[in-house]
């Protein structure tokens, strides 16, 4: 890996460079801090003292009081404490932020050619860039920080800045959770059309202000390229398809025919889209707005039967509590996702709950498939791909499982 590149601009990443403010440790949460786990809870801090969420801090240990790491703070969150920087000087600064991002650009710079122009560039503490994401359609940034803390923390129109002069994007676009969610345009012209990229050489395009996440899951995008040349000639069910990333790519592999299912119609008119606009001919697809669990209940009772069946569905368990009721979620589409696969043919199961962790997936996995009465061999357990990089302290962050199987 090339030495991070410094850039001197004169730029203020940072909305405040002075971290005056001490936070203590009240637990012995040194080593996972210097391991590389970024995140304090608030209980683990000996107190809460009150100051703007962003606020600029240095963690001190729980027994001696030296400082371990200089990050932010927000009194009002679970996580109260984001380290950005775990070594002396426990300075936040230009440079430092600077070569953080310049970092994160070369990585990029190396994992991509022309062929693939949508992916993420900064993918916050996996870059070590604590609350700041962004992802790239070709000349189009899309930025997204996490939660009020980031957003005071991080200077968002010095960041459009720095990423207009160094990575060649003309516009910027900043997505909010607050807000209804909608994005808006911080440097060039609005477009109303969606934004064309490329991923693999196959074109597809990102709705940057209303569409979902993004505009696009850029997750899956290697699983989409694994899964492509084995569509060939098969007939392909695309189950919570969104707007047809898998489906299009089961296309340009060959596939005899593909049925995308979404319950949003928007999505369902994009993948259509998408199909077009990629030369595929139109009466090998099949878009179908429907409810992923009814479809699948009435194809299982109707017998249908696919022979690459993919189940990529959003978020069940968003939180700890929903745990449980995200498994049966899981176990009821394996099971169904297993009896609408042919036999000896494949079926990708996917979860991207952060709460699941691989072996209770794999279990849920298990369970629903052996209800049907069926046996799976995998042939793979994929995860999230390296322009979603994670810190190897802190694993709730690799929250992207996708398991390949062959069905008996
Ligand atoms: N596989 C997609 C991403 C899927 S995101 C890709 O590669 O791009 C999850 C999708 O599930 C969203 O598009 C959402 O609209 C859809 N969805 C959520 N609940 C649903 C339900 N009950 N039935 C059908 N679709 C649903």
């Amino acid at each position: 890996m090339p030495a991070p590149r410094h850039y001197n601009l004169g730029m203020s990443f940072l909305r405040s460079q002075s971290s005056r403010l001490t936070l203590r440790l009240a637990r012995d949460l040194t080593r996972s801090v210097k391991r590389g786990h970024p995140w304090v809870f608030a209980d683990a801090l000996r107190d809460l003292p009150p100051a703007e969420p962003g606020t600029p801090a240095i963690l001190l240990d729980n027994t001696r009081g030296r400082p371990i790491a200089v990050g932010f703070y927000d009194p009002s969150s679970g996580v109260a404490f984001r380290a950005c920087r775990v070594e002396e000087p426990f300075r936040l600064n230009d440079e430092w932020a600077e070569a953080r991002c310049s970092q994160a650009w070369s990585l990029r710079q190396r994992l991509f050619d022309e062929t693939t122009t949508g992916y993420r560039l900064f993918n916050g503490e996996g870059d070590g860039l604590p609350g700041l994401v962004c992802d790239r359609y070709a000349d189009v940034a899309v930025i997204k920080l996490d939660g009020p803390a980031a957003s005071a923390f991080w200077d968002i129109d010095e960041i459009a800045a720095w990423l207009v002069k160094h990575t060649g994007v003309t516009a910027v676009v900043e997505r909010r959770k607050q807000r209804g969610g909608a994005g808006r345009w911080l440097i060039g012209h609005e477009r109303r059309e969606p934004i064309e990229f490329l991923e693999h050489g196959v074109r597809f395009t990102a709705d940057v202000i209303n569409g979902q996440k993004t505009g696009f899951f850029l997750d899956q995008r290697e699983n989409r390229q694994t899964l492509r040349p084995l569509c060939d000639g098969a007939k392909v069910l695309n189950v919570f398809s969104y707007t047809g990333g898998f489906s299009v790519m089961a296309g340009c592999g060959g596939a005899a025919h593909v049925t995308s299912v979404d319950s949003a119609e928007p999505a369902i008119a994009a993948a259509n889209a998408h199909w077009r606009l990629n030369g595929l001919p139109e009466d090998k697809h099949t878009g179908v707005q429907a409810d992923a669990f009814e479809f699948l209940d009435n194809a299982r009772l109707k017998r249908r039967k696919w022979e690459v069946v993919i189940i990529d569905p959003p978020a069940f368990a968003p939180s700890q509590t929903s745990v449980n009721r995200a498994g049966s979620a899981y176990r009821k589409l394996a099971f169904n996702g297993a009896a609408v696969t042919d036999r000896g043919s494949l079926l990708a199961l996917a979860s991207c709950s952060s709460h699941i962790d691989e072996p209770t997936f794999l279990e849920a996995c298990e369970e629903g498939i052996s209800e049907a009465r069926r046996r799976a061999t995998v042939l793979g357990i994929h995860s999230q791909p390296a322009d979603h990089p994670t810190p190897l302290a802190m694993p709730e962050f690799r929250y992207l499982k996708f398991v390949l199987m062959r069905v008996e």
